[in-house]
């Protein structure tokens, strides 16, 4: 850090959602500074955070889950943050979870975004370690994401260091 230099944006923390600010504010080519109290990020996002699933949210949420995949996979696209498109699945264990799933799958196809109704054949070959009398039904989502978080976080952070000019105190 140059201690002469003057930032428009200063950020506390360097967990997903400090690095979330810090990458848009980059993008409108704002000059930024994160500060982390540790030598790495060290919060939620290293023990927590990994699922990247808007279908997991309604409506408005749905919408902004759908943009951040995208910036997402355009990041991946240009450095490895150990992001992965495997989707996600939703497994229904009695008639009631597999309405809701059903209702689940409705919803999403009014809202454009893809997802499969699975039988529980077709759950179980895909997902061999899925227990057979669990599993009556699935519902797959193929545009979602999975983080490594404990690499895609100091990954992400290098990548905004590198690529677009973020400078970082830790
Ligand atoms: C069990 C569990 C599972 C979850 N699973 C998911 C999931 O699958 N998908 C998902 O999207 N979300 C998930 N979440 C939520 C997600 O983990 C959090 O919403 C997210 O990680 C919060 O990020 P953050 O950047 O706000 O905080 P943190 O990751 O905690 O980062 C805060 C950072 O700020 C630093 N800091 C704190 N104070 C200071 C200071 N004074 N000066 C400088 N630095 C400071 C800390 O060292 C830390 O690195 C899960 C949460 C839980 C509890």
């Amino acid at each position: 850090m140059n201690s002469m230099q003057k930032y428009d944006l200063i950020i506390v923390g360097g967990g997903i959602l400090g690095l979330s600010h810090a990458y848009h504010a980059l993008l409108k080519k704002k000059k930024v500074l994160l500060l982390e109290k540790n030598s790495q990020a060290m919060g939620a996002s290293i023990r927590n955070f990994g699922q990247i699933v808007p279908s997991g949210f309604s409506a408005i949420w749905q919408g902004y889950g759908r943009s951040s995949v995208k910036h997402y996979l355009d990041i991946a696209s240009q450095a490895d943050i150990a992001i992965r498109q495997e989707g996600s699945i939703y497994i229904a264990s009695d008639d009631q979870e597999i309405q809701l799933l059903e209702e689940l799958h409705q919803i999403n196809q009014s809202n454009d975004y893809p997802s499969h109704l699975l039988t529980a054949e077709e759950c179980i070959s895909r997902y061999p370690n899925v227990t057979k009398q669990y599993c009556k039904a699935a519902l797959f989502f193929p545009e979602e994401i999975n983080a490594d978080s404990q690499k895609t976080i100091p990954a992400l952070t290098l990548f905004l260091i590198k690529n677009l000019g973020l400078d970082v105190d830790f």
